[in-house]
């Protein structure tokens, strides 16, 4: 614990969190010759690839655009194996990053950030971690990722398992052995899916206890060799464009031509040869009305709908996985490989929550309404509370001492381009809430974009010789309102998901990310940048 008259360490910035967001943070800012310190609460660097090492865990992206660009030598030097990448190995290309540019010398392990102050006399934050450590710093900067605190649902009785039980973002290093196990799961969402196909033949029996179905597509994996990578590398100075042209930052986008201005026969040819592609290219690479009208939503719905029908052999359990109650791509359409097939299995179990609700959880196992499921191993797939859970889990308290979770909760969540807030002077956000890395981005896109923007913010401010900068109240008010009429447009409001914050009890219901797409945000946030930065209020 800090002593009361101890003097603190000050640095020019502070980052939260060394994934994706903090390493490129820390390389900027040193770029800018700051004096910077990142601040992690787990044992490495990685971010959300440290953290998720459940059974299947990998990318949805492609590798060729799920990673930096802004080393040339780091482009050459590194090569991806798959198309897919799995955890360990992007997890491995973040240590690769870490040690090349020696960043590791900057970042302070096993220091989960509590609390955050802002001093209005010194115009300098005080950080906070959990060991009662403490520094101080001009620039603070939220990178903890969008999706980082883990939503574990209040089952009564689960303090009672004896089993051993695990949220899949806080798997064990040393993993957790399965073999022969009798294992429950809660949750079918992107993590679970992953999950379930990866160990329903590993386990005695695997028990899902399934919620919501989705409208999961297959992911066509390859092994890359060496003549394959070598004509993608080929393709970075495209690629490392192009990302930031398409609505979603992928390699690809959609088309703007109404769908059902293309005739029947186009329709099913492009259907199929997006359905062949293996990736998310179906859902944000296809048509942009897909979004935005229902009649092209239910014709993707039924199209997946007839495959997964195709797939598993009791029809009666295919039902059970194919949604009913919204249409594909109004939630997040997650990648599988052999999902469905697992529930051909006699060892796998599927338990729809809706007909046969969770009672409680006793020592041994789930009680449902329809009797007890035995259990050594209970898994919470069960998703987090996105986009603002890490920002309000942090005591940050701005001007006048306000606190950013009260803020939010009585007033809504109020940001300027989903990177600063009115109040929390030279404080930054990246993947927050309002901004399309948030939930429609392929991440590292996004996150370059938003740590781009913030080191050249924070530039300005210096070089203007200011102190502080903070979005003006009109600008943030300005924002909400684009943000939702943005919002209103989209199928996706319309649907319950993590999307729409509706996973997390209490949470006000509201698009959580910005879905004008990659190029518009972007265009509003050089053209802030632009004019200096003209929405914004300097000290
Ligand atoms: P999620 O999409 O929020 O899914 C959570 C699952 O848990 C849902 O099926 C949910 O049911 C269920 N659930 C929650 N509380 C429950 C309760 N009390 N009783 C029964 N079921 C409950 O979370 P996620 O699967 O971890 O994925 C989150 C996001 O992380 C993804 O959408 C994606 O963006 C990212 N992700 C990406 C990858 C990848 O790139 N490959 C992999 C994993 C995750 P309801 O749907 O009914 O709420």
């Amino acid at each position: 614990m800090m002593e009361p008259d101890e003097k603190i360490e000050d640095f020019d910035a502070v980052v939260v969190g060394a994934g994706f967001t903090g390493l490129y943070q820390l390389y900027k800012f040193r770029q800018l010759g700051l004096k910077v310190l990142v601040l992690e609460a787990g044992t490495g660097v990685g971010g959300t690839w440290y953290w998720n090492r459940y059974p299947g865990a990998r990318t949805d992206s492609e590798s060729r655009v799920y990673q930096y660009w802004f080393s040339d030598e780091l482009l050459d030097e590194w090569d991806w194996s798959e198309r897919f990448p799995a955890q360990e190995e992007t997890e491995r290309y973040l240590n690769y990053v870490a040690a090349k540019f020696d960043l590791k010398k900057d970042i302070k392990f096993n220091s989960r950030v509590t609390a955050a102050t802002y001093n209005e006399d010194s115009k300098r934050w005080t950080v906070t971690t959990e060991n009662g450590s403490a520094v101080s710093c001009q620039f603070f900067v939220m990178g903890a990722g969008g999706l980082s605190v883990p939503n574990t649902p209040d089952i009564p009785g689960v303090a009672d398992f004896k089993g051993t039980k695990v949220h899949t973002s806080r798997w064990p290093q040393e993993g957790i052995d399965l073999a022969g196990k009798r294992v429950g799961i809660i949750g079918t969402g992107a993590t679970g899916i992953q999950v379930i196909q990866t160990i329903a033949d590993q386990v005695g029996s695997l028990t899902v206890f399934q919620r919501t179905p989705n409208y999961a597509i297959p992911m066509k994996n390859t092994q890359y060799n060496d003549e394959e990578r070598r004509k993608i590398r080929a393709e970075y100075p495209r690629l490392c464009e192009q990302v930031n042209k398409t609505f979603g930052g992928h390699a690809w986008g959609s088309s703007e031509q109404p769908f059902f201005e293309v005739s029947e026969q186009e329709r099913e040819a492009m259907l199929k040869e997006l359905w062949e592609d293996g990736s998310l290219k179906l859902w944000a690479g296809s048509y942009a009305d897909l979004w935005l009208d229902e009649e092209v939503s239910k014709v993707f719905s039924k199209f997946v709908a007839e495959h997964i029908r195709a797939r598993v052999d009791d029809p009666a359990v295919a039902e059970k996985l194919i949604p009913t109650d919204h249409q594909f791509g109004t939630r997040r359409v997650p990648l599988e490989t052999h999902y469905f097939e697992a529930y051909n299995r006699e060892n796998v179990y599927l338990i729809d929550v809706n007909e046969d609700p969770i009672d409680h959880v006793d020592a041994t196992g789930i009680v449902t309404r329809s009797g007890h499921h035995d259990l050594d191993v209970l898994i919470f797939a069960t998703g987090f509370d996105a986009g603002t859970g890490a920002l309000t889990s942090v005591d940050i308290r701005g001007r006048d001492q306000r606190l950013l979770r009260d803020d939010w909760d009585k007033n809504g969540i109020n940001n300027y381009l989903g990177l600063q807030v009115n109040g929390y002077p030279n404080m930054f956000m990246v993947m927050g809430p309002m901004s399309p890395a948030a939930a429609f981005c392929n991440v590292p896109t996004c996150i370059q974009q938003q740590v781009d923007w913030i080191t050249d913010c924070v530039s300005f401010v210096r070089n203007k010789g200011s102190h502080a900068i903070e979005p003006s109240r009109e600008a943030e008010a300005g924002w909400g309102r684009h943000h939702d009429e943005k919002a209103a447009e989209a199928l996706v409001t319309k649907t319950d998901s993590w999307y729409t914050g509706t996973n997390i009890e209490g949470k006000p219901r509201r698009l959580l990310a910005y879905i004008g797409g990659v190029p518009e945000y972007q265009a509003h946030c050089d053209e802030e940048r632009d004019s200096g930065f003209a929405h914004c209020v300097f000290y």
